[in-house]
């Protein structure tokens, strides 16, 4: 086994104890294999052993590597935009992407929908919450859920899937837990109300069992599967 299998098992055995432990099925929990930065020889490893979902930051980067994918034939994969986006990149992600986690204004949104070809299935998209970290610029507060995600469910070419989060970083589990238990809280009661509404993005290497606790749907791993990320070149 390779590294990259052996780590992908790994991290899959965790998500699997830590599901356990609350009491939940591991099959309720996807692995996004966050891959930024890495070389698609790296994912062709994941690939190789079994993987088939990934998540990009960067519009360009992870659209090279969608095209090179898939004009190798690999057509089951699942590409997820998870970076910041800015409107000049949205008619890429539009055009390319499966999944993006990181809605939070209405003017990306629509883009999004307007941009979306009409040979591909609607975009899977999910609302950004702000949830502790107040030096980041990304997400909105979830007062600001509601009117939002009215506005995303209309989008003819959007499909609203649910909620994603990057917690500021908290050594304790009780602290991870109690804002991950907000955003579970805020979850659920969107679930409620939209159907389309399954998937809570929560969770990576140092918050993933209390993320998993209070009801995360998918987790974000890059670093544990990849090893570490080189940004000098
Ligand atoms: C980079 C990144 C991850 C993965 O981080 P690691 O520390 O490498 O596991 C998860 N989510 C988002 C939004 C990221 O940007």
């Amino acid at each position: 086994m390779n590294d990259i299998a052996h780590n992908l098992a790994q991290v899959r055995d965790k998500i699997s104890a830590a599901a356990t432990r609350c009491g939940r099925a591991s099959e309720e929990i996807t692995l996004l294999a966050v891959s930024k930065t890495k070389p698609a020889s790296a994912i062709a490893e994941a690939i190789a052993a079994g993987h088939r979902a990934f998540g990009e930051n960067y519009v360009q980067e992870g659209v090279d590597k969608i095209r090179a994918f898939r004009e190798q034939g690999n057509t089951d994969l699942q590409w997820h935009f998870i970076g910041p986006l800015q409107s000049n990149k949205s008619r890429l992600v539009a055009e390319h992407f499966d999944w993006c986690h990181t809605i939070d204004r209405l003017r990306i949104a629509t883009r999004l929908s307007d941009q979306r070809p009409a040979e591909m299935p609607a975009l899977n998209v999910l609302i950004q919450i702000n949830i502790s970290d107040e030096n980041s610029k990304s997400g909105i507060t979830l007062s600001e859920l509601d009117a939002l995600a009215a506005e995303v469910a209309a989008l003819p070419r959007l499909t609203l899937r649910g909620l994603m989060a990057i917690p500021a970083p908290e050594s304790s589990y009780e602290r991870q837990f109690a804002v991950a238990q907000q955003m579970a809280v805020a979850f659920e009661a969107l679930k409620a109300r939209y159907d389309t509404v399954d998937t809570l993005s929560l969770g990576m290497s140092d918050d993933m069992e209390a993320a998993i606790a209070a009801g995360s749907t998918m987790v974000r791993i890059g670093t544990a599967i990849f090893g570490a990320r080189d940004y000098t070149q």
